[in-house]
């Protein structure tokens, strides 16, 4: 659920990652920002471009699907919304102020929601450490995605 301060402080990060990492903060962008910051789950470049171009039309003109890939292939490096698969949508990311480092997000198959939970480092410590001695692998830390059935889907 994105409550109003949810959504001010997903905003105020999104523009300020975006100016640090050199980005021009254009309307459009804005719009895409503000589209997702909307969002009640995650969003398709498609979708983000119908909500900014039914929103917004009159101040941002028209926004190409090649622009609103580019700005949430950004985010995304910049770990403010997560790529879902397989349907290739963007869970913008309310965990940015978390003081939690680790995330997953939980992927039900059976109503398609999506969750970023916590994860105590006590959990995913022991699973890096493992890549890391057997596969001389480093995890990157970011949040990966467990598919699986909910609360609710499980006992239906
Ligand atoms: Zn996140
Ligand atoms: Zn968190
Ligand atoms: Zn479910």
């Amino acid at each position: 659920m994105s409550t109003t301060r949810n959504r001010q402080i997903f905003e105020e990060a999104c523009c300020l990652a975006l100016k640090a990492d050199g980005s021009r903060l254009t309307l459009a962008r804005k719009a895409i920002i503000r589209a997702l910051a909307d969002a009640e789950g995650p969003l398709t470049a498609k979708e983000v471009m119908s909500r900014v171009s039914t929103r917004h039309q009159e101040q941002t003109g028209s926004v190409d699907l090649a622009s609103v890939y580019r700005t949430l292939d950004r985010l995304a490096d910049l770990n403010l919304v997560h790529p879902v698969s397989p349907q290739g949508s963007y869970l913008p990311c309310h965990h940015g102020q978390c003081k939690h480092s680790s995330h997953v997000l939980l992927a039900c198959s059976g109503c398609a929601k999506l969750e970023e939970i916590h994860l105590p480092d006590q959990i995913l410590g022991p699973l890096y450490w493992y890549l890391s001695e057997s596969h001389h692998f480093k995890g990157d830390n970011r949040p990966f995605q467990i598919t699986g059935l909910c609360k609710e889907c499980k006992s239906a």
